[in-house]
């Protein structure tokens, strides 16, 4: 797509002071997790790339910019962030990161980390970067523009517009999902320290049995050393957590894989996980959850959660009004001058804001639309693959380049249940099996540092790694095996592709709409940047 030595550092800068207006390869809007991967394979991939990033927060780093102080990773850091850069502290000699359950970063952490990338990159001279600054798009003169201020606009011309579709909500960054009484001290959860240490507290009543739920309640119990007779628990739905100890063993942990190919029901698959100790719920003795939003926990969290013996389950609750939380069956009382209420309520019962319409597709003309996920709850390895299918696809070829991801989408298959769940595991294994297909595919999926399965991860059980890869267990026809069985409707309780089958007719539906005059203006785009580049070097 690019032509190399269109752009260098002065070009960018140039044109950013002279006359407010860019030009540039890619524009990327959100430098959360999607949009820090997407850069970073962009620039290693493309050497003459060039991107502008911007964010309406003021640094990278996405919502972890606005999460609660105690937050973590909860999986392990060796597979988040980008390609280029470690974020995990267990390092082998040759300064690789260890797979190493344990070793996952703190939100700050993330968040430096993700300025120290975005240093690297403006320091490539390839990327110029925006924060504190709204993206805005016309669409009767298809203009971009980057609003920095009211009265510092900057135009930008690009060849594709990359935006995040994810829409992640955290409690902090927006007003309560229910109608709360004013006299009524509700918080978000990144207020527990600080209230806590007010002492101004008896009772706590927290919304919500999500990551962000479980993490309130150990909070409190482990770190702010509250009894838990003091704390009461509103759960809406039950749901599934997997067990963190468990993976210990990363090669043992692969067996949750192959055990899902041999159930006869994702129902059966919970239950044997469950008996050997990979899942786990809050109450073994209620039914089976049908909720399964893939938190992790690990055992000490198991043990305090269990500890609550004030579980409301009556539902979602609707409103909170002086001295009474009102829920879908029911309500109950408590004190408003002597209770925290805190807010770790999720905005829809979709994962964490990832909704995307049966129709959507990732590539489009002019344009890229990052957040699904197309390999299992991995938002950096995603949209890594997305880049590199960016660059080793034929620039015009958006078929092919959507033919290799696979995600959910439409309400059905978004909803978080245990059948969805392994939806998940069809979909990355059928993003893997089109990945493998295209050159260099192979190659880039292994050298990926946010691939768990990247054998840079395993030095240290190398040989292990190779006998789980090509010895009996043959690990690798795991993803065939799975993908075979969804789609002879081997198990009792899924009688659908989730959408798979269909999908052909509503993209190419959806990219001949968007498709009209986008060549052409591409065309014009291409010979503009190129006259402009020679002009101004
Ligand atoms: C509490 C919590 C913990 C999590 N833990 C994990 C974990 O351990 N592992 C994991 O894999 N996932 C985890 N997740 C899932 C998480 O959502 C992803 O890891 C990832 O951070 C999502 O990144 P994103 O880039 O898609 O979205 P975001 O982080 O939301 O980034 C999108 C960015 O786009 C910007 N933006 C959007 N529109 C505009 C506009 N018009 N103009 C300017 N800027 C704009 C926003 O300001 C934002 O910075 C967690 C989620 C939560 C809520």
């Amino acid at each position: 797509m690019t032509k190399k030595g269109d752009f260098g550092d002065d070009v960018v800068t140039k044109l950013a002071t002279a006359t407010k207006q860019l030009q540039c390869d890619y524009l990327v809007v959100g430098a959360g997790t999607a949009g820090m991967s997407f850069v970073d394979t962009i620039l290693t991939e493309n050497s003459t790339a060039t991107v502008v990033l911007v964010d309406r927060f003021s640094r990278p780093g996405g919502h972890w910019t606005k999460a609660y102080p105690f937050v973590k990773l909860h999986q392990y850091s060796c597979s988040y962030g980008v390609n280029s850069r470690c974020l995990g502290k267990n390092l082998d000699g040759k300064g690789n990161e260890i797979y190493d359950i344990n070793d996952r970063a703190t939100g700050s952490e993330v968040v430096e980390y993700y300025q120290e990338v975005c240093n690297t990159f403006e320091a490539s001279g390839r990327v110029k970067c925006f924060f504190g600054a709204e993206y805005e798009f016309d669409e009767e003169t298809s203009t971009h523009t980057i609003v920095v201020t009211a009265t510092n606009r900057v135009d930008v011309k690009c060849g594709k517009v990359v935006t995040v579709k994810s829409g992640i909500t955290v409690p902090s960054m927006r007003e309560p999902l229910i109608p709360v009484h004013e006299s009524v001290n509700f918080v978000p959860v990144n207020d527990i320290p600080s209230s806590v240490k007010s002492g101004r507290y008896q009772k706590y009543i927290v919304f919500g049995n999500g990551k962000t739920g479980v993490d309130a309640i150990t909070n409190l119990l482990l770190d702010q050393r509250i009894d838990p007779s003091q704390i009461t628990w509103v759960i809406s739905r039950d749901v599934w957590y997997f067990l963190r100890d468990s993976m210990e063993d990363y090669f043992k942990s692969l067996i949750f894989f192959t055990k899902m190919t041999s159930a006869k029901s994702v129902k059966e698959g919970f239950l044997t996980y469950e008996a050997d100790e990979v899942m786990v719920r809050l109450d073994p003795k209620r039914p089976y959850p049908e909720v399964c939003k893939a938190a992790i926990i690990d055992s000490n969290d198991l043990v305090a959660i269990r500890s609550i013996q004030n579980v409301v389950r009556m539902g979602r609750a609707m409103s909170i009004e002086p001295n009474k939380i009102v829920l879908n069956s029911g309500s109950i009382e408590f004190s408003s001058h002597d209770t925290l209420l805190i807010d770790c309520m999720v905005e829809s019962d979709g994962v964490y804001g990832y909704t995307f319409d049966e129709s959507f597709t990732i590539f489009e003309p002019e344009r890229i639309n990052l957040g699904p996920l197309i390999t299992l709850f991995n938002p950096s390895l995603s949209s890594a693959i997305i880049a590199f299918l960016e660059c080793a696809i034929d620039e015009n070829d958006d078929e092919a380049k959507n033919g290799c991801c696979f995600f959910l989408r439409g309400k059905e298959f978004l909803d978080p249940s245990p059948v969805n769940l392994l939806g998940s595991v069809y979909m990355d294994s059928k993003t893997n099996d089109a990945l493998m297909k295209v050159k260099g595919g192979m190659k880039f999926f292994m050298k990926s540092r946010t691939n768990e399965f990247a054998p840079m991860h395993h030095k240290r059980f190398y040989r292990q790694f190779l006998w789980t890869m090509y010895g009996p267990k043959q690990l690798h026809k795991f993803p065939k095996a799975l993908a075979k069985k969804v789609e002879s409707k081997g198990y009792e309780d899924i009688d659908h592709c989730f959408g798979v089958e269909t999908l052909g007719a509503k993209t190419r539906e959806r990219q001949a709409k968007k498709s009209i005059g986008a060549a052409a203006r591409w065309t014009c785009f291409r010979r503009s940047r190129v006259e402009t580049a020679t002009s101004l070097s």
